[in-house]
């Protein structure tokens, strides 16, 4: 089979060395004024009706490039990179949705995202229902004569849950919905929504694209016209307009991604037929799996499993306990790091939610989620191995 053509995409998109003094490397454009270069064109850069740069809020040639590789990674045709992945889904709503408006959103988000529908949008007279939307359907039963968005994330986190991007934007598009999906857990290496029709890709560029735990950014793909609003318009006014050295570290990451999520899709795998036959282990859940309960879908939607792994050790105090005792893999939140990185959802990033509703969303008492890192696949098992024995 041919490889994918993502290979030689991520190592050469934005790259324009003519433009750059033969700078290969794409230059960090440390600047916050651009020079204009008549009065007449000066207004139509400003305006955004003419290429070319005014005000560091509206955009930076280094911001450009990494715009640039974004886009080809998702295949889009326009791209705007952001201060956050928050940034990105606050940008996003906030230019698809109005006053009186209605969102479906999946009832598996992740949880800042969760917050900003009920804590911020709902407030400001913008309605949210959240459902299941593995079962299509839900979607359905929540439509209304003001729905204008549906917000989805798949895989899910922390449950690995997977959404049917066909069949969502099937139910979205006749109904006037614009489908928003946040891409961040799957990559362009292993799912590209818009190839399935959906509208718009959010990132958090803090995990995977980043890749190195070393940086907070977010990017959203989708057509001209959509990133021409959001550029020209709602983060003009917003302003979550990304650092020029940030660009450049997300692009740099984004050089080496396919490399490292060939290993990440490995490292994964490798963990979670380890973990499945241990018989402490009560379930785990990877895409790639077959006992996956949608690893049919997975196989149609998906070209790659991904990094993220969850399982479950029964019990809240044996979850605290199998993190605790690790000694290579890196008790913390966040994920899509090069280190395998471990958490407890129930007494770490979903301590909030009440417990009912926990396992309602199916986040056990004992669920622990792995992002795995790209170590030597047997040194992550050996680490586990030690810890589950002790409990
Ligand atoms: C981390 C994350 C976000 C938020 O991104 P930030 O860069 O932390 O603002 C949104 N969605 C998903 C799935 C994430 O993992």
């Amino acid at each position: 089979m041919a490889e994918d053509p993502i290979y030689t995409t991520a190592v050469h998109a934005g790259e324009d060395p003519l433009r750059n003094q033969g700078s290969l490397s794409v230059p960090v454009y440390q600047s916050a004024v651009f020079a204009l270069p008549d009065v007449e064109q000066g207004a139509a850069i400003t305006e955004g009706i003419q290429p070319g740069y005014s005000y560091g809020r509206k955009g930076n040639p280094t911001q450009a490039a990494l715009e640039q590789a974004l886009c080809e990674l998702e295949g889009g045709t326009a791209a705007l990179a952001l201060s956050s992945g928050m940034a990105a889904i606050n940008v996003t709503l906030m230019t698809l949705l109005a006053p009186g408006d209605h969102i479906i959103a999946s009832n598996c988000l992740y949880a800042t995202t969760h917050s900003l529908l009920t804590e911020i949008l709902d407030p400001f007279g913008i309605s949210v229902t959240q459902v299941d939307a593995t079962n299509p359907e839900n979607l359905d039963s929540a439509l209304t004569d003001k729905t204008r968005v549906l917000l989805l994330e798949t895989p899910a986190n922390p449950t690995l849950e997977l959404i049917d991007i066909p069949a969502a934007v099937q139910f979205a598009h006749p109904n006037g919905l614009k489908v928003v999906m946040d891409n961040t857990f799957a990559t362009p290496f292993n799912q590209r929504p818009l190839d399935h029709g959906v509208d718009v890709v959010i990132h958090s560029a803090s995990k995977y694209l980043g890749g190195h735990g070393d940086l907070i950014a977010g990017g959203i793909v989708s057509t001209k016209e959509v990133i021409s609003q959001m550029r020209w318009h709602t983060n003009k006014i917003l302003g979550a307009v990304i650092a020029p050295l940030t660009a450049w570290l997300v692009l740099r990451g984004i050089r080496t991604l396919p490399l490292r999520m060939e290993r990440h899709n490995a490292n994964a795998l490798a963990v979670a037929r380890y973990l499945e036959g241990h018989p402490k282990i009560k379930q785990v859940l990877y895409p790639g799996l077959p006992s996956h309960p949608q690893h049919a879908l997975a196989q149609q939607q998906m070209s790659g499993y991904g990094g993220m792994v969850a399982f479950d050790v029964s019990e809240v105090e044996k979850g605290r306990r199998l993190v605790d005792q690790l000694r290579l893999c890196t008790l913390a939140v966040s994920l899509g790091n090069v280190e395998t990185l471990i958490q407890h959802s129930a007494s770490m990033t979903h301590a909030s939610i009440p417990r009912e509703q926990r396992l309602a969303a199916g986040i056990s008492d004992g669920m622990i989620r792995m992002s795995v890192g790209i170590e030597r696949a047997e040194d992550i098992i050996a680490d586990l191995e030690q810890s589950i024995a002790q409990l």
